[in-house]
């Protein structure tokens, strides 16, 4: 069984030696500072789920390519069901987490890849999709954890790449020869990749004749020479960084949303890491393709289960304040589960209506329409959750002192009088709860989940490349037995 145990994930990232800075310092072991600890947690639980007879189901599949049992987020999605235990994997990890999975965008982009390289081999007669298919049995076989990499720097938005004055804000191939590429520039935001084993890099975006150069896809180790990581601080970053007692934190074990920008420094890759080089018509379908797969998850059914979080938070802060029975708090949870339920119903539909992209690839990519209206629904539902929640919730969720005070002799019992709500819950417990929905409220989640997946700009236009309005247009002229244009007589039924 091609699937590792939580030790041996932790003891395989020992031997990476990935250069990251955070804070203005050099983070010598991703394993041991707080920050990006919690990545290693996050991705950690996803090899105890694999094994877990409680979870395997969803945590892990049987893989054709290599006759083994392997980790979900190392599988190429081979049918709707295959797209729909996805779509629930993401819920399941992110209400467990109640943050990334950061396995997830690799995921996506091993779809982008299989089904691209599979079309590129069509129609141009390259040799990619074998060399990806062996690179992706190595994945599966070594169980590694992949990141995805697609959103660069860029100049000024309202130039081309050609037109920027500095050529490496977009991802750039600077040599080719016969053992492989190298590459030099950025990619920003990325989730997790440190405390991965493997970096897949896509093209940010469609590219045209001329942009030969930036229209490549690779994989590569996280710590092969050149690359740099440059983590996210954020005030969330700071406090962990200061906590004596994680407990006191929001969300203690696995924190936030941990991204990075990831300098590539002339970095070589070989060939047989190559999938994309120069064919640059095929750059904006693995990036379509990637944002199909990635939309039905990250846009959709992942924020299902972060709404999860928010609504059990919610819950017991009203039980805690003795609200059950305030009508206007009961409607603000049915809200929520309606927002979380219309959510979740997107999302699913995204994979049900899943198709083989392209036919014969035998790669299932989720419902391009549903995928995009499913992350259009959460960016605002979102939103909306947080407003919900916040009023829940009340001005503590942004005042309330550190637990620490509940240590603190002279002013222990202060706090646990007074932030007791006169309830015999334990005061501990009414903070800690506070603060995961500080956590959620207050915090880095309302423009992470607007902006992961892409901003709503994206999907609106993606949608209006989607929609068709052909059959709408027909069920009018039926209705209304409407004549043919140009002729007299009634269209036939
Ligand atoms: C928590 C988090 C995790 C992420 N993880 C990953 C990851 O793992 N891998 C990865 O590749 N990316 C990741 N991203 C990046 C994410 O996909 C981008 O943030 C997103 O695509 C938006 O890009 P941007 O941040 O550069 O914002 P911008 O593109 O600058 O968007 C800001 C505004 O400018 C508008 N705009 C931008 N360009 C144009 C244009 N040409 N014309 C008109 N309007 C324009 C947008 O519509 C938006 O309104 C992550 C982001 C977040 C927040």
């Amino acid at each position: 069984m091609a699937l590792m145990t939580p030790e041996q994930f932790e003891e395989s990232l020992k031997k990476l030696k990935p250069r990251v800075f955070m804070n203005g310092k050099r983070v010598t072991s991703v394993l041991e500072n707080k920050n990006t600890r919690t990545v290693v947690e996050a991705n950690k639980a996803s090899y105890a789920w694999a094994l877990d007879p409680k979870y395997r189901d969803i945590m892990s599949c049987y893989s054709p390519l290599i006759g083994e049992v392997v980790n979900r987020y190392t599988h190429v999605s081979a049918s709707v069901d295959d797209l729909v235990k996805k779509a629930e994997a993401g819920t399941f990890t992110a209400e467990m987490l109640g943050t990334c999975i950061y396995r997830c965008v690799g995921y996506d982009a091993f779809h982008a890849l299989a089904s691209t390289t599979w079309e590129m081999d069509r129609d141009l007669g390259t040799g990619y999709h074998p060399r990806f298919l062996e690179y992706l049995k190595m994945v599966q076989r070594q169980d590694l954890s992949a990141a995805g990499a697609l959103t660069e720097p860029r100049g000024e938005r309202n130039k081309k790449t050609l037109e920027w004055p500095d050529p490496y804000l977009s991802l750039k191939m600077v040599d080719k020869n016969k053992d492989g590429i190298v590459v030099r520039g950025a990619k920003i935001n990325i989730s997790g990749a440190y405390a991965s084993h493997e970096l897949v890099v896509l093209p940010q975006g469609a590219h045209f004749e001329g942009e030969e150069e930036y229209a490549v896809a690779f994989a590569t180790p996280v710590d092969a020479k050149g690359i740099t990581f440059v983590c996210q601080y954020t005030p969330y970053s700071a406090e962990r960084e200061q906590a004596e007692d994680l407990e006191e934190l929001g969300n203690p074990v696995y924190g936030q949303r941990e991204t990075s920008m990831v300098v590539f420094d002339n970095v070589f890759v070989p060939w047989e890491r190559v999938f994309h080089c120069g064919e640059y018509k095929y750059s904006g379908k693995i990036v379509a393709r990637f944002a199909r797969t990635h939309r039905m998850t990250c846009g959709g059914t992942c924020k299902v289960g972060f709404m999860n979080q928010i609504i059990g938070a919610s819950r017991l802060i009203q039980e805690y304040k003795g609200l059950e029975k305030a009508a206007h708090i009961n409607e603000q949870l049915a809200e929520m589960v309606v927002l979380r339920e219309t959510s979740r119903a997107c999302g699913l539909e995204a994979a049900r209506r899943g198709t083989e992209e392209p036919p014969g690839s035998g790669v299932f990519l989720p419902d391009e329409l549903m995928g995009n209206v499913a992350k259009l629904n959460v960016c605002n539902a979102f939103w909306r959750m947080m407003a919900l929640a916040g009023d829940i919730g009340g001005g503590l969720i942004v005042t309330l002192p550190s637990l620490k005070e509940l240590k603190n002799p002279e002013v222990k019992d202060y706090v646990e009088e007074f932030y007791s709500f006169g309830s015999d819950e334990p005061t501990e417990n009414i903070m800690k709860v506070t603060k995961l929905l500080q956590n959620w409220t207050a915090g880095l989640h309302g423009v992470g989940t607007w902006h992961g997946a892409g901003p709503v700009q994206t999907q609106k236009i993606m949608l209006q490349r989607v929609i068709s309005y052909d059959h709408e247009k027909k069920l009018v002229k039926r209705t209304l037995k409407l004549k043919e244009k140009g002729k007299k007589s009634e269209p036939e039924d």
